[in-house]
């Protein structure tokens, strides 16, 4: 199938622009999720090769601009081995056994993920499209020496609802949880149960650096704490207290377990299934405060008594999070949302502290680490921004 990029676009695509976007094609086109469509500028001339895999970002990805290129088991093997040799010291690493293989159009193939967890292989396939090319991506691991098992997760809809079967596919079933360990610090993970698995493995970089810098001595709120793996690093840091907030019932079980498996006393801690801005008013009227306060909430969250976006209420909730830390106390300020960039999100961070007539000082950044690998065509799909903002 042919597709004419309108003029207006095709620079971009020749100078490898990995999204097909909507604006960017002539007319209606009906399209057949994982067909593989080549890119045409007004002039016939070829640009560039994709696969159709409707996502809401656009209709599909290019994955090559070699003409000569099929896109067969032979591509996705060069791809996988590829990205799996950039990976080579985190392999080495005996710190660590968890961690991602596969990123996207950062690795050359926009809508797959693959992450690795002591030999389980978890494949993410975002669209319908790409999961038409399944086959040539799971018959390019099962020759990994390492290799336990590969699992799948479907994260698009097929007629409204998430397809939840069964999400093992090759090797030897696992018993879950499995134990993995990332610098060091052991974490529980399910594979077989859903999307979220235990941890995200993108917050490497601001675990170890908590524990190896701000824990010491300091008391810490964790809030949208799911499995409690930032407090786990905080005590593992030497933190004198943690309290991990999260609203999901099932967070007060998951947290324990990853205590347990750190031979941390979780009764010493605090697990407070609420929801966190319910916390934050109970923490005002109570006059706690804490020397560390974490902020790592969803990009949409609606719960039964609020909404929140964080493009739209990250300025509120950093001004809720300044009033409850302690003076020279730290923030993390942490968003996964894609729509805006760093830039803006430091505005939201000047703003807040604008209303609340306090002083900060940035003293540490983070954007996503080098196994969620990016490229420079693509900044948006650097989606991860992490602020360590002091208050002085
Ligand atoms: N910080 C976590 C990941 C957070 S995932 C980590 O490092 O692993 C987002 C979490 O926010 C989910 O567990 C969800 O249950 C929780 N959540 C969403 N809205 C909430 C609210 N209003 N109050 C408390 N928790 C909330």
């Amino acid at each position: 199938m042919r597709i004419t990029i309108k003029d207006k676009f095709t620079n971009k695509y020749k100078n490898r622009y990995p999204l097909i976007m909507k604006e960017a094609i002539f007319g209606k086109n009906n399209f057949k999720e994982g067909e593989v469509v080549d890119l045409f500028d007004s002039r016939n001339r070829f640009i560039a090769r994709g696969y159709i895999g409707s996502q809401n970002k656009g209709y599909g990805w290019v994955l090559t601009n070699n003409k000569n290129e099929n896109i067969d088991l032979d591509f996705f093997k060069k791809k996988i081995d590829k990205a799996i040799k950039c990976r080579n010291e985190l392999y080495k690493d005996e710190t660590i056994n968890t961690f991602r293989i596969f990123n996207g159009e950062g690795d050359g193939v926009g809508g797959l993920t693959i992450d690795f967890y002591d030999g389980y292989y978890v494949i993410n396939f975002y669209s319908e499209g790409v999961y038409r090319l399944r086959d040539y991506i799971i018959e390019s691991l099962k020759d990994k020496s390492d290799l336990k098992a590969i699992y799948e997760k479907k994260r698009f809809d097929k007629g409204g609802k998430y397809i939840d079967d069964d999400e093992f596919v090759y090797g030897e079933r696992g018993e879950f949880p499995v134990i993995v360990k990332e610098n060091d610090i052991n974490y529980a993970v399910y594979l077989n149960k859903g999307a979220m698995v235990g941890i995200f493995t993108d917050q490497k970089e601001v675990r170890k650096i908590i524990r190896d810098k701000y824990a010491k001595g300091k008391t810490v709120l964790n809030t949208f704490s799911y499995t409690g793996a930032f407090s786990v690093a905080a005590v593992l840091g030497g933190a004198t207290k943690t309290t991990s907030v999260d609203l999901a019932k099932r967070s007060l079980e998951l947290t324990k377990e990853q205590f347990d498996v750190n031979n941390i006393d979780w009764e010493k801690e605090k697990i407070q299934v609420m929801d966190v801005f319910d916390y934050f008013r109970y923490a005002e009227r109570k006059g706690l405060k804490f020397d560390l306060t974490i902020l790592d909430p969803p990009s949409f969250a609606t719960s039964k008594k609020r909404r929140f976006s964080a493009a739209k209420d990250y300025k509120n909730l950093l001004v809720d999070a300044i009033k409850i830390t302690e003076n020279k106390g730290v923030i993390i300020a942490s968003t996964n949302c894609a729509s805006f960039r760093m830039n803006k999100f430091k505005d939201f961070v000047e703003k807040a502290f604008k209303e609340t007539n306090k002083k900060y000082k940035i003293v540490e950044e983070f954007t996503l680490p080098y196994d969620y690998k990016t490229i420079k065509e693509f900044e948006e799909g650097n989606y991860l921004k992490v602020l360590f903002i002091q208050l002085v």
